[in-house]
């Protein structure tokens, strides 16, 4: 064999499962491949000036290389069972508490020290807003921002880089099995491993339905979260994330009784693209130094879609839905809640003269004649439930810029170990479908080294 064990990704589901490789088992041969850029090479040519919208690289460096997607991510390491995946399914409650904490420690040893944990427990927030309908469910934050966390995986990566083997700008194209483990091949090689663990992300959902199919591992898929990206004075929403920092808050509509949910809030932060398999859709960051921070905060609100039998494609949904804003707009749209409620689109000119000033250069548009009308109610909806714990949400000037697609990967048939049906081939983090996050997708990987090394 040329290695016990080869991670392809490194993500934090990869970089995590190799750390507890490294550190619990020294010896163990490692390599780690990854389609992406090493972290210092991950630029993104987009400066808002020359380069405005996405040019389509061959690697995505907001989305690929060492850090996966999460690399210039607000870095929420959310500590909770109640979203971010679904790994206690697998691994049970305790268990994957116990495991986010753990990697709090190594976030916290490796650069992270003095970053905030935020918490629900005992907040009054809670009661106000079920008052109003809202459900804000229960989690702690550890909060690292965009340029802790880059540190945390810079000093990761150099403790790293002389244990393991590290092929950046290589992506694994195929995978087969030997009577003793798998090989895995490059486009210029084939290297041959005992045991293997995907960690593909999100980026590699349709290479990881691919390997599914080739090696006959069940998937299922039915879900898809479709809405908007929301901005506003970041005033409005500080009592909330001065001590929250990311309040999940779920509404139910009265209309169709969907749940419609805040994700990814940021505050003081900005608005950015992001690239999926060549669709743009909008998602957002904030940095921990106060120097670094907009006068705004922002946060997606989106209406889970889960669909039911014949239809199989909730991705494709999604991404149709994503194409026509990119159709539209070029690229993301951005809307004054005032125009969306008085039926017309916002120009350049009603953006300029908005009070809210966009971090953003999205195209002025018309989300209606993109989102579904039950998708765009649900989120009129909460955005006037939020208004009563937070007045002002609902103003002319809040800022809605669209389509923020929260895409599923479809859900891998693994055991209680993270393992397939295939002992010895592991799948975890975002590319299995078990998580959604930065803490669960960590926790995946480090769960299925501590059973590699048992197993040993
Ligand atoms: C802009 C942005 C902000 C986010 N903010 C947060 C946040 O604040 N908190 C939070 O919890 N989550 C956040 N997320 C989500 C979070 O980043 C992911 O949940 C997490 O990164 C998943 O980790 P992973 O290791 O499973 O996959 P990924 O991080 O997606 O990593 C997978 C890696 O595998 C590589 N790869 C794919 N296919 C192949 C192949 N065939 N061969 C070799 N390599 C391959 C990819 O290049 C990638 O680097 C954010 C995501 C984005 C895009």
């Amino acid at each position: 064999m040329d290695y016990d064990v080869i991670i392809i990704g490194a993500g934090p589901g990869g970089i995590f499962a190799a750390y507890e490789l490294k550190k619990k088992s020294p010896a163990l041969k490692v390599a780690v491949f990854e389609s992406g850029h090493r972290l210092e090479d991950r630029k993104c040519p987009i400066d808002g000036v020359k380069i405005k919208n996405c040019v389509h690289c061959k690697s995505c460096s907001i989305m690929s290389g060492f850090g996966g997607a999460g690399a210039f991510s607000d870095g929420k390491y959310n500590i909770t069972n109640d979203f971010g995946g679904t790994l206690y399914e697998h691994i049970g409650k305790d268990e994957a508490l116990s495991l986010m904490k753990y990697v709090d420690t190594i976030n916290l040893e490796h650069g992270g020290e003095g970053t905030k944990l935020y918490s629900t427990t005992n907040t009054n927030l809670k009661k106000i807003c079920l008052q109003n309908k809202l459900q804000l469910l229960d989690a702690s934050v550890r909060h690292l921002g965009t340029d802790i966390n880059y540190i945390v995986l810079k000093e990761i990566y150099s403790e790293l880089e002389s244990k393991v083997d590290f092929f950046f700008m290589t992506p694994v194209d195929s995978i087969t099995r030997t009577s003793g483990g798998f090989e895995i091949h490059t486009a210029d090689k084939t290297y041959t491993c005992g045991k293997c663990i995907i960690s593909v992300g999100r980026i590699g959902s349709k290479w990881m339905e691919r390997i599914c199919n080739d090696l006959d591992i069940p998937t299922r898929s039915n879900r898809v979260d479709i809405g908007v990206r929301v901005e506003l004075p970041a005033v409005l929403f500080a009592h909330l994330t001065d001590e929250l920092y990311e309040s999940k808050i779920v509404y139910r509509t009265e209309k169709f009784e969907d749940k419609v949910r805040t994700f990814c809030m940021n505050p003081y932060g900005s608005v950015v693209t992001e690239n999926t398999n060549g669709i743009v859709t909008v998602n957002g960051h904030s940095f921990e130094d106060p120097k670094k921070r907009t006068d705004n905060t922002n946060f997606a609100l989106l209406v889970a879609k889960h669909f039911s039998e014949p239809f199989k494609d909730s991705n494709g949904y999604g991404e149709s839905i994503a194409r026509l804003s990119n159709m539209l707009g070029g690229g993301v749209i951005v809307q004054r809640f005032g125009d969306i409620i008085r039926g017309r689109r916002s120009t350049a000119k009603r953006i300029g003269e908005n009070f809210v000033v966009p971090t953003l250069q999205a195209e002025p548009g018309d989300l209606s004649l993109v989102l579904p009308k039950r998708i765009m109610d649900g989120i009129l909806e909460m955005i006037y439930a939020l208004d009563k714990i937070a007045p002002g949400t609902a103003n002319d000037d809040t800022l809605l810029y669209g389509v923020e697609v929260k895409f599923y990967n479809m859900e891998v048939d693994v055991n209680e170990n993270l393992e397939t049906r295939y002992p010895g081939l592991y799948i975890i983090g975002d590319g299995s479908g078990v998580t959604h996050s930065l803490s669960h997708a960590s926790a995946s990987g480090v769960y299925v080294a501590q059973q590699i090394i048992d197993s040993d």
